[in-house]
C-alpha cells in the first residue's frame, strides 16, 4: 500500500498537470492555424444580410447605423485575426460595420 500512494499521488499530479496544460497548448498551437483558416466574411453570407454587414461602414445605408460606429471599435472584433465573434469562421473587415455592432468597452 505505501508503495502505490507515491505512484497514485504522481499520476494524479500528472493527470492534473495535463488537465492544465494540454488545453492551454492546443489553444496556442491553433490560433495561428485559426487565423489562416478564416475566410473573408462577403455581404452575400446569409448571416451578413441578416445583420445588415457591409466591408464599408461609410457606404452603410442602415438606419442603425451610426457614423464612428466600426468593426475594429466592436466588442466583438478581434484585431489581431480579424475574426468577430459573431461570424464563426470568418474574418471581417475592421472598418466593416453591422446591426450587431456593440461599442468596445
Ligand atoms: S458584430 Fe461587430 S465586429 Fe462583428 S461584423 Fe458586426 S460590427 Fe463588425
Amino acid at each position: 500500500m505505501k508503495i502505490q500512494q507515491p505512484s497514485r499521488r504522481r499520476f494524479l499530479i500528472q493527470a492534473a498537470v495535463a488537465a492544465t496544460a494540454l488545453p492551454l497548448l492546443a489553444s496556442l498551437a491553433r490560433s495561428p492555424a485559426e487565423a489562416q483558416a478564416l475566410k473573408k466574411l462577403t455581404a452575400d453570407n446569409a448571416q451578413a444580410k441578416a445583420l445588415g454587414y457591409v466591408d464599408d461602414a461609410s457606404k452603410s445605408s442602415n438606419a442603425a447605423h451610426k457614423a464612428g460606429s466600426l468593426c475594429s471599435n466592436c466588442q466583438f472584433f478581434t484585431a489581431s485575426t480579424g475574426a468577430c465573434a459573431l461570424f464563426a469562421g470568418y474574418s471581417v473587415n475592421s472598418k466593416g460595420w453591422c446591426s450587431a455592432w456593440a461599442k468596445k468597452a
